[in-house]
């Protein structure tokens, strides 16, 4: 079966949380906090894997979790690191968050993807003494790890995309040109799923087609089988339009090459656009007054033309030379535009709610928010257009008026995360 579609749950692994410790020794009084910080959770990574070709294995596992990070420990001891998990895909799948359609990635290159990252772990009771707060009681917890819905979507990687009515040969020629088996039978709709097969040339080159079911007329607007599949053209670099020259089933070849262009035009403009190379098919048993006036017509459209016998093979070697004459004057396959999530956004959701406290101990006010804490992570301190940002944001988020209520003062220290900063109205 192929499945070119799958739904799945991942979630990175949460931080550890931190711990609450003090140094205990013999003949020492006092020992200071030396609670360690928690481990991060391990993140979710995707990398592509030549030894899979479709999303069938997401049929049947769907929820995928890294490791959490451990908690610290005494005497400073950080916890340890969550595992990361790797989820291995075909090349071509593009990975949607399932929520808002937004494409996070595309899964074309080799390189690994961090889809989902793991959530920090909590800073230990060692970080919280102050000169004042000598004995910090408290730690804090791991963060969560991120979670997501994601859609998985197969497209397809092939360098020539065979477009066609049912039964004009397609998977006859793929058979004859590549090592790929498709199923080849006399009527329509015998390719049920798409076939990848490698062509070889002399001197070592060889590009990559892609038999895909037969379209028919239709099939942009969902009818019958071709619509689901036409998505595998849309990468193609070169489409190699197959069209019945013998007119065997009672169809005129022109009228099928409108056809054809027509649909792939409805689904996709941009595909009308692609460049094309037709393959006049069953030249063997064609009348060869009728493949002229194919070739004429063709031609006259600005299409390159071959006839060809898949049955036979004959003009299959020089099709195959000039389809990879023409690959080699065109650009690498299409990757899609992935709109990555950017630190910010990531922070904005990893924070459960914008919510926060404040406490006062000692004369110092403590402010403790995840979300602001995020965003200090991410602000330089140093930068005084940062510095004005970040106070806007307490502005914004009431943690002024709510340090004013508890009657802060011009000059009073306030603690966000253990930088201290001088109140100032
Ligand atoms: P597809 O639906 O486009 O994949 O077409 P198939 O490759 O399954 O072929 C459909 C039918 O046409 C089969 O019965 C093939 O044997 C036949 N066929 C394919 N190529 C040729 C050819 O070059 N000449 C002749 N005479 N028959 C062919
Ligand atoms: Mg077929």
């Amino acid at each position: 079966m192929f499945v070119d579609r799958a739904k799945i749950y991942i979630k990175a692994g949460d931080g550890g949380d931190g711990a609450v410790s003090f140094h205990r020794e013999k003949y020492v009084a006092a020992g200071g906090p030396d609670g360690g910080d928690g481990g991060r959770g391990g993140d979710i990574l995707f990398q592509t894997d030549t030894n899979c070709s479709t999303l069938l294995d997401f049929r049947y596992k769907r929820k995928f979790t890294a490791e959490n990070g451990g908690p610290g420990g005494a005497k400073r001891c950080s916890g340890k690191s969550g595992k990361s998990l790797v989820i291995k895909v075909p090349k071509g799948t593009l990975v949607r968050e399932a929520a808002t359609g937004r494409l996070l990635a595309d899964l074309s290159g080799d390189g690994p993807v961090v889809l989902a990252r793991g959530g920090r772990g909590g800073a230990g009771n060692q970080h919280f003494a102050t000169a004042t707060r000598q004995i910090p009681r408290f730690a804090k917890p791991g963060r969560p790890g991120e979670a997501f819905e994601l859609e998985l979507e197969l497209k397809l990687l092939a360098d020539v995309g065979l477009a066609g009515f049912p039964n004009v040969g397609k998977s006859t020629l793929i058979s004859v040109v590549s090592a790929a088996k498709p199923a080849i039978a006399n009527y329509h709709f015998t390719t049920l799923t798409p076939v990848l097969g490698v062509v070889q040339l002399e001197a070592g080159r060889s590009f990559v087609m892609a038999d895909i079911p037969g379209l028919i007329e239709g099939a942009s607007q969902g009818i019958g089988l071709g619509h689901d599949f036409l998505r595998h053209v849309e990468r193609c670099r070169l489409i190699v339009h197959v069209v019945d020259a013998s007119g065997v089933e009672g169809r005129d070849p022109c009228e099928d090459f409108d056809i054809i262009n027509r649909e792939l035009a409805a689904f996709n403009p941009e595909l009308a656009a692609r460049p094309q190379i037709v393959a006049a098919n069953k030249c063997d048993i064609a009348d060869p007054e009728q493949v002229q006036r194919l070739r004429q017509y063709v031609t006259g459209k600005g299409c390159a033309f071959y006839p060809i016998s898949a049955a036979t093979t004959q003009g299959v070697d020089e099709l195959m030379a000039a389809a990879a004459a023409r690959l080699e004057e065109l650009p690498p396959i299409q990757a899609f535009e992935a709109q990555p999530l950017t630190d910010e956004e990531r922070l904005l959701r990893g924070a459960a709610s914008k919510s926060f406290q404040v406490s006062l101990e000692d004369g110092i006010y403590y402010v403790e928010s995840d979300y602001l804490e995020g965003i200090l992570m991410t602000a330089s301190m140093e930068d005084y257009s940062s510095l004005q940002y970040f106070q806007r944001v307490l502005r914004a988020n009431g943690v002024i008026d709510r340090l004013e209520e508890l009657g802060i003062q011009e000059g009073d220290t306030v603690d966000i995360m253990g930088f201290q900063f001088d109140y100032v109205r």
